[in-house]
């Protein structure tokens, strides 16, 4: 039962009905149960950030709502506790209870945790979801923590993001050539193959860097993020669709001592407040981009524009190649990889004749 407990919320709370209908099993639940529980989250993400930010402060809330205060967690905003991309190593070591951030920036410790964050031109939010609850991609996503003594839970969904903001146009590769972008991931080094200089920064520090000129270009998330940090005031043109991140998962990541000191339903609660998590976000993002989107689509001093198709058809075939030396060199990416691009095959076919079949109909 304790294997199952960890493949999921809906594993999870399978888990605890079969407790309830095997009492002899439950061994001190109900001396478990008076116990309360202190955590602390910390982000990668500037305090409260809207979408991002506001994700793991909503999951504090919900937990301790549900269980009454017996679990109450305390979030911190990036660099409030520990730098925003040290989040992996606290909660590895058990510094902290829990983090929140996305898998990518594990990428040189862990590049095949990736896979779980997003892939170029790789699978949108939902099919990422339908990948990781059904496909099997949860249990890989496990498997590859469980070294580092993590238990990994999927915690929200930017959706497709914008492809960024840039301070020229660019109207052929020619001029992605020396081009130096805020980029993090495999995004980035697809960016590097095609003439550019990636850059990795955390968000906080995007704005100011665009507006001094140390960075020609930004990708950041979407009209509800881009705006909130104010990148329409530091660049001109801004570029779609996100080739880079199609809907980046971001994930709750709990030290394994704390969540087994857990009892079944606290666990429980837990891994349904993150699948809450997840929803919420998504309706998040999706009235925060349309309200923002609608007022930068106002602003005379920007200009939305799509990238040329030969632009993202080179992107495109670089991607490939990078996710492929990737899968080449590392056994643990070749596995995470295959899966994923087998379940991708299937989910993009069933994407064509739905989503995007009836967008191109009702948006023309
Ligand atoms: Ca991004």
């Amino acid at each position: 039962m304790k294997r199952r407990e960890f493949v999921g919320g809906l594993a999870a709370a399978v888990g605890v009905t079969a407790c309830a209908q095997e009492p002899a099993d439950c061994g001190d639940s109900a001396a478990a149960s008076a116990e309360t529980f202190e955590w602390s989250c910390v982000t990668s993400w500037p305090p409260k950030f809207p979408g991002l930010g506001i994700g793991p402060e909503n999951l504090a809330q919900r937990v301790e709502a549900a269980t009454a205060g017996r679990l109450r967690i305390k979030v911190y905003g990036g660099g409030e506790l520990v730098p925003p991309f040290e989040v992996f190593d606290a909660v590895s070591r058990g510094t902290v209870e829990m983090g929140h951030s996305a898998a990518y920036y594990h990428k040189g410790k862990l590049d095949a945790a990736q896979f779980f964050t997003a892939i170029p031109f790789g699978m949108t939010s939902s099919e990422l979801e339908g990948w990781l609850y059904y496909g099997g991609g949860l249990e890989l996503y496990r498997e590859l923590y469980e070294p580092f003594d993590l238990v990994p839970f999927p915690t929200g969904n930017t959706g497709v993001q914008m492809g960024g903001w840039f301070n020229k146009e660019i109207n052929s590769i020619d001029d992605l050539k020396g081009l130096k972008m805020r980029i993090p991931g495999l995004g980035g080094e697809v960016l590097r193959r095609a003439g550019g200089t990636p850059v990795t920064l955390p968000g906080a520090e995007i704005f100011t860097a665009l507006q001094t000129g140390a960075i020609d270009a930004t990708e950041w998330v979407g009209p509800y993020n881009d705006a909130s940090f104010g990148l329409h005031k530091a660049a001109k043109y801004y570029y779609y669709p996100g080739w880079q991140e199609p809907g980046p998962g971001l994930e709750t990541i709990v030290n394994r001592a704390a969540w087994d000191s857990l009892p079944p339903d606290l666990q429980a609660v837990v891994s349904l407040a993150c699948q809450a998590v997840t929803s919420d976000m998504a309706a998040e993002y999706s009235n925060g981009n349309a309200e923002s989107l609608a007022q930068l689509a106002r602003d005379d001093s920007i200009e939305i524009r799509e990238f040329p198709d030969d632009v993202l058809a080179l992107l495109r075939t670089i991607a490939h190649e990078v996710v492929t030396e990737l899968m080449a060199d590392d056994a643990r990416s070749a596995k995470i990889g295959e899966a994923y691009f087998a379940y991708l095959e299937k989910a993009s076919a069933n994407s064509k004749i739905t989503e995007l079949a009836y967008l191109k109909t009702r948006d023309t």
